[in-house]
């Protein structure tokens, strides 16, 4: 499965967010056989829609989409060069799908940074350098190759990957990432993706910010902005990790009083998981109402196979309504007799929030 990497310099709050995230696990009450590693947790993504679906169909339990984030220490200057833990920084930063980096905004005279004083540019600007540095040693060390197998071979594919690694280092020789520049530059990402590239991943980060910052709009607008066109969450890592502790409704007023309506965890997993290009469609039954996660641009028998290999091998066609027509309708009975109900073949394209089932044949 697709997962993030949390990744940010020492005392920035990673460890404070994560197990905050962890704390969140919804693994354990729907997987309670599966085994995780203890730098990983898999978190669900809230979905509102949940509850209304398991209300229309007297649904036993809720079981929503996950997104998993792994835990990626060691990420110091001179990493790309294999310094601190840097080799084993790069190795486990390369398995995953996409970097959320965290961010250090709040100041505490007694927690120290690393560089002697909160800035988040540098700071922003010390984690992309490693990863652009690593990322300038394996083009360094591919090109050769790539450019002898493009004279020997010939052939259209290995030039045209030729041109795009050559202007990809022109991007990062510049500073920028792959993220933010490959679009300006012309550059076909998923031509580069042999050679598993640390800042073609997409980006996402997240704001540490004291509490007193949180409402602040202004300085919000202003991270934003500097990190574009990556999402910015904004959150106080160790508020999130009270508000896991709290019952729902008490964590809302807290939140409120902050004047935040959604918690920081929440916030990031609705948002990791659609920078990983993922998107849910909806099943609902007296037994389960559940969010099954696809690729953007998924067809109905790719879905179909999400929830078996054999609904896809043998699938016939599926119906389909939109949640919004499902609720207006308020039951699938009333929704058919309405004629929102739409069956659709092999060739439809999934849309998020889609409720379905699907016909096979066994
Ligand atoms: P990591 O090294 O990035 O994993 O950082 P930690 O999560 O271990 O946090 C380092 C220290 O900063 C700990 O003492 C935390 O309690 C503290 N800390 C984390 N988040 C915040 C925050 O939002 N505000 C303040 N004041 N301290 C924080």
């Amino acid at each position: 499965s697709l997962s993030i990497g949390i990744v940010g310099l020492p005392n920035v709050g990673k460890s404070t967010l994560f197990n905050a995230l962890t704390k969140n696990d919804v693994l354990a009450a729907n997987y309670p056989f599966a085994t995780i590693e203890p730098n990983v947790g898999v978190v669900g993504v809230p979905d509102p829609r949940l509850e209304k679906l398991a209300e229309i169909f007297g649904s036993a339990k809720i079981v929503p989409a996950t997104v998993e984030f792994v835990d990626i220490a060691g990420i110091v200057r001179g990493a790309y060069e294999g310094q601190g833990l840097g080799n084993k920084f790069l190795a486990n930063i390369r398995e995953t799908n996409a970097i959320c980096q965290v961010i250090r905004v709040f100041r505490d005279p007694d927690v120290t940074h690393v560089d002697g004083s909160v800035e988040p540019l540098r700071d922003i600007e010390t984690i992309n350098t490693e990863l652009i540095l690593a990322d300038l040693q394996t083009i360094e060390k591919a090109l050769p190759r790539l450019e002898k197998e493009a004279r020997t071979k010939k052939d259209r594919d290995g030039l045209a990957l030729v041109d795009a690694v050559k202007t990809a280092q022109k991007v990062l020789d510049g500073g920028t990432t792959l993220f933010a520049g490959a679009g300006a530059a012309g550059i076909d990402l998923t031509l580069l993706r042999e050679l598993q590239l640390l800042t073609a991943k997409p980006f996402l980060y997240v704001f540490n910010l004291d509490e007193d910052e949180l409402a602040d709009q202004e300085l919000r607008a202003r991270m934003s902005e500097l990190v574009a066109p990556a999402e910015a969450i904004f959150l106080n890592a160790k508020i999130e990790a009270e508000l896991i502790e709290l019952p729902d409704e008490e964590a809302l007023e807290l939140l409120q009083s902050m004047g935040q309506q959604e918690s920081g965890l929440s916030q990031l997993a609705r948002v990791g998981f659609d920078t990983l290009g993922l998107q849910t469609f909806l099943t609902a039954g007296p037994k389960e109402a559940r969010a099954w996660t696809i690729r953007k641009g998924a067809t109905a028998p790719e879905a179909a196979g999400v929830i078996h290999s054999d609904f896809q091998r043998g699938f016939i066609k599926a119906e389909v309504i939109s949640f919004e027509d499902l609720v207006e309708a308020g039951s699938m009975a009333a929704a058919r007799t309405a004629g929102k109900v739409r069956i659709e073949g092999k060739d439809y394209v999934m849309r998020d929030g889609d409720v379905v089932e699907f016909r096979f044949n066994v």
